[in-house]
């Protein structure tokens, strides 16, 4: 069931410069220290950027790792505001970050991808947010649950959090892939697509994981027609105490954003130019996905021949193959997919699926 969030534009936050899109929130992953900041900053705001990020408190995978610097950070982030004139924000983990937060007039606040995953650490924040007039973005959680991911929004909602925006940085996987995280941009497109009125971010540091797949996975959020980026960017990334492999400097940043195609919303051209190639693009995405389950169903077909024939079982099974295929026909109607249609699908699907286990009884 879709439940409508009530929500204030992006446009009215005063936040961001629209005129040039995409939107970007860049800074550090970690504050370190005053001058890392202060001059991590400087760079970016050299570059028109308007929201600064850093983690003042980090979750960190083992203990012993640089956790953050804590609260004195905040006192950095304050200098940010009143030096560059930037608007900050930083990410909350619990009530104490968010009563930190608001102590030191921290403009926006992010929920992390470990924290959006546990409904009640996202009840708490929302609770201690209860009030406040402040902005929070809701990473996905690192499991692909878009439910999970739309309950955080829908808990912080409820307490009358009206700005409310999502980033999107890609989820665990133990799969074999480039990317730090799994990108799983179709949960994107879906969440975009039930609530359109989101300011919507890509985190392609975090999915990507190391600097040379930031590029791309800006450029593609951009083609799926993401509004914005939220992008890690450090003042000398070789040092950096948390992420060191993923962190651009702003002069880098600034060439990445520069090389940019963004695609644009409104046009004379609109019924074509506008919306054709973020429709190609998302249906990409779902070919992507189906070209590997359909890998998956084949590899599942392989085990199924290999077993037939330990047991001396004919390959074709008429009474199997007609109940999955009629169960399909009748199940694409829910999605208006035409009879025709689905038995053509499914009689390719099957037909390779006895040419796989042929080549196994043959073997
Ligand atoms: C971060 O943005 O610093 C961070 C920890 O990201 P994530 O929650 O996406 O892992
Ligand atoms: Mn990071």
């Amino acid at each position: 069931m879709v439940r409508n969030l009530d929500t204030i534009p992006v446009s009215d936050w005063g936040f961001f410069d629209e005129s040039i899109p995409p939107l970007v929130i860049a800074g550090p992953c970690s504050a370190e220290s005053e001058l890392q900041v202060m001059m991590t900053a400087k760079g970016l705001q050299a570059l028109g950027i308007h929201v600064f990020r850093a983690g003042i408190w980090k979750p960190r995978t083992h203990p012993g790792s640089f956790e953050g610097v804590g609260t004195q950070g905040l006192e950095w982030l304050r200098k940010v505001k009143q030096g560059y004139g930037l608007k900050v924000c930083t990410e909350v983990a619990s009530e104490k970050h968010v009563y930190e937060c608001l102590k030191y007039g921290i403009d926006m606040v992010w929920i992390g991808a470990r924290t959006s995953v546990n409904p009640f650490l996202v009840q708490e924040i929302a609770d201690a947010l209860r009030d406040t007039e402040i902005p929070v973005l809701v990473k996905n959680p690192v499991n692909p649950d878009i439910d999970l991911w739309i309950g955080a929004l829908e808990r912080l909602n409820r307490v009358g959090v009206r700005k409310l925006g999502v980033i999107h940085r890609g989820f665990t996987t133990t799969g074999k892939i480039p990317y730090r995280n799994e990108p799983g941009w179709q949960i994107a497109v879906e969440l975009r697509t039930r609530y359109p009125e989101l300011p919507f971010f890509a985190d392609p540091s975090h999915m990507g994981g190391s600097r040379q797949h930031i590029q791309e996975l800006s450029q593609r959020a951009m083609d799926l027609g993401l509004d914005g980026l939220m992008v890690e960017s450090h003042c000398d990334p070789s040092c950096a105490l948390s992420d060191a492999g993923q962190q651009l400097t702003p002069e880098d940043l600034g060439t990445l954003l520069k090389a940019l195609t963004v695609r644009q919303k409104v046009t004379n051209d609109r019924e074509y130019n506008d919306n054709i190639h973020q429709l190609r693009t998302q249906i990409d995405v779902i070919d992507e996905n189906l070209i590997a389950e359909l890998g998956a169903r084949m590899e599942i077909s392989r085990k199924i021949g290999t077993f037939k024939k330990a047991h001396n079982i004919a390959i074709v099974q008429a009474l199997r193959w007609e109940s999955v295929l009629s169960g399909m026909i009748e199940k694409g109607k829910a999605y208006n997919l035409p009879e025709d249609f689905v038995k053509a699908v499914f009689t390719a699907i099957h037909e390779a699926s006895i040419a796989v286990q042929n080549e196994i009884l043959e073997e």
